[in-house]
């Protein structure tokens, strides 16, 4: 069973689609074992988004990142890093395919309304970076005995 990282981001905070988004992810089957609104910082988003650091649109992203708190989410279930880079759909909204996440809910790259950790290692070093281990739960569903 894997557990990855999920941020909501401030656009999709803005519009009310906490809700929306947060039903795909329990729809799928996935389990939700941490959850909390966090107001990001300088230091954090620079981290978090290291590998971007010399790109020109870097500063778009920090001051898109901290315009709101954001939702971070860790969330577990077979195979959940992959599976839920499938839910979230490609990087560009407009190249995202209908019924994914970004190609349901967005328009712009500057607004692609979640995160989702891309392999074991980031998930590792992302649920870190959010959540401290107290904060993620284990813990048993009715539904996980079918999943
Ligand atoms: P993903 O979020 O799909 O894993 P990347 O890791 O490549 O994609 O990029 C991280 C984030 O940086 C994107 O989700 C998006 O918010 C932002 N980003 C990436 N490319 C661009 C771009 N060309 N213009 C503006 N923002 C971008």
């Amino acid at each position: 069973m894997e557990t990855t990282l999920i941020l909501l981001k401030p656009d999709t905070v803005e519009r009310g689609l906490i809700g929306q988004v947060i039903a795909r992810i329990e729809q799928k089957g996935l389990k939700i074992n941490g959850l909390k609104m966090i107001q990001l910082d300088d230091a954090i988003i620079a981290e978090h988004y290291d590998f971007l650091a010399d790109k020109p649109f870097f500063p778009g992203i920090q001051a898109y990142m901290k315009r709101t708190p954001i939702v971070a989410l860790a969330v577990s279930g077979e195979n959940a890093i992959a599976t839920v880079r499938v839910l979230t759909g490609a990087t560009n909204p407009q190249e995202a395919l209908p019924g994914s996440i970004r190609g349901d809910f967005g328009l712009t790259i500057e607004g692609n309304i979640i995160h989702a950790s891309d392999s074991a290692e980031t998930a590792e070093k992302e649920l870190q970076r959010f959540f401290r281990w107290q904060d993620v739960f284990e813990y048993s569903r009715g539904i996980d005995w079918i999943l």
